[in-house]
Formats: C-alpha cells, sequence, structure tokens
C-alpha cells in the first residue's frame, strides 16, 4: 500500500511544544511542520519511527517551515506516553542552529554496533560520553506485548521497530486483547459524571497510548450498548 500523509494531531503538537519549551528554547523560534505517516521507512533491516528534515531554501519559496518532521503514525500510538516523548524528543534534537545562526541537522551523538562494544570496549569519545549518558540514564517504561503463547513479552521500542509489518500486527492485536482485562475496570473508574469519557483522559490517567485508550472507551461503550 502507498504511504499516506495526514497532518499531526492535537496531541502530538501539544506534546512537541510542550518538550521545545522545555529542552529546545533554539527551536521557538523554528518553524516546524509535524506529520503523520501511514507506515515507518525502512533502511538498512531496520523500521525507522520518525525523521526530522531541513526545508531546504528552494522549498521555502513554496513552504513556510524552517523544519519538517514526521512520525510513523501506527508505531506512534503503540508507545507509552514516555516513549512518545522520546521519539518526539530524539527528532527535535536533529534540529539545530549553528554560529551563524543557520537552520541545520544534527547528527546523532554516538553510532555505534552492540558487536564492536562487547569485542572492543568504549573505545571512542562518542562511545565514553555515551557511557555516561546511560549510568544518568532513567529506566525508560517498556512496553508489554503479550505473545500468541499467553506470555507478557517485554520489549523495547528497538526491537519493535525490528519487527516485520507482519509480526507486529499480530502482537499489537495480542497487546490490545491483553491490556482490556488489565486496564478495562481502572479505564471504567474514568467516567465522568456525565457519563463522558475522555479518550485523552484514559491516556493520562492509565499512561497509554492512543489506541489502547480509544479501545478502551470503546470496549465501556460496547458493555453499556452504545454504538461505538
Ligand atoms: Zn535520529
Amino acid at each position: 500500500m502507498a504511504v499516506e500523509w495526514d497532518l499531526a494531531d492535537d496531541h502530538l503538537l501539544e506534546m512537541a511544544r510542550s518538550i521545545i519549551r522545555d529542552h529546545h528554547e533554539h527551536l521557538l523560534e523554528a518553524r516546524i511542520a509535524f506529520l503523520y505517516r501511514s507506515e515507518a521507512s525502512k533502511s538498512g533491516g531496520k523500521f525507522i519511527l520518525g525523521m526530522a528534515k531541513k526545508v531546504s531554501e528552494e522549498m521555502k519559496t513554496l513552504i513556510n517551515f524552517d523544519f519538517l518532521i514526521w512520525i510513523s503514525k501506527p508505531h506512534f500510538d503503540n508507545l507509552e506516553i514516555d516513549q512518545q516523548r522520546a521519539l518526539v524528543d530524539h527528532e527535535l534534537c536533529h534540529c539545530g542552529r549553528n554560529i551563524n545562526e543557520e537552520w541545520i541537522i544534527r547528527k546523532h551523538d554516538f553510532e555505534e554496533f552492540r558487536a564492536v562494544i562487547q569485542r572492543h570496549g568504549i573505545w571512542n569519545d562518542d562511545l565514553r560520553w555515551a557511557n555516561e549518558a546511560f549510568k544518568g540514564a532513567k529506566q525508560p517504561t517498556l512496553i508489554e506485548l503479550s505473545t500468541p503463547g499467553g506470555e507478557v513479552a517485554t520489549l523495547t521500542g528497538d526491537q519493535l521497530a525490528r519487527m516485520s509489518k507482519g509480526q507486529f500486527t499480530r502482537l499489537e492485536s495480542d497487546a490490545i486483547q491483553a491490556v482490556k482485562d488489565e486496564l478495562l475496570e481502572e479505564a471504567k473508574a474514568l467516567v465522568d459524571e456525565n457519563g463522558e469519557i475522555s479518550i485523552s483522559k484514559i491516556q493520562r490517567e492509565l499512561r497509554v497510548g492512543y489506541t489502547r485508550a480509544a479501545q478502551l472507551r470503546d470496549l465501556i461503550l460496547s458493555a453499556r450498548g452504545e454504538k461505538v
């Protein structure tokens, strides 16, 4: 299926604004377009979940932006809020400005093969800084997905990114099934006095992605016999 593009929703835009305010002050002046892509792109056997691009001077004659950031919508929806923030923060880190006040794309601080680290250790400055960062890093929330056998497997975003689309879809539906029973009771408690159920409230309170929150809301509504 052809890749489809969509403008980002308020959830992503709000998240990006708050990350910019907290950590990327120089970007307060930048014009950044956020887009959702219908699937991840692939490079070297891995999924790419998001990408930041600089809008060229040539393109600026047509569109009024300095940067363009796209995020893979299906992957984004299945990340926990903390992981979504990490992904958006990552893309924003690519958006830099040099000493001449020109917008630039910054490269990753470090890049290395796991096998080289295992065989040769921390052999350059980039890895030394990376090692410092790892030591001070908080433990991320990992995504829990149930396997077909009913066990609960814990996958990192990186592992998710390496899964084939078929695997991803299967695990995704299993995960939604697993999370249904686990969170349904908690979600029911979030229905307000007027009987309204807000997806964003479920996302916030139960710390789940949009897809899961929407599923939970649909479950509550269908239990009541309402059309979803
Ligand atoms: Zn990157």
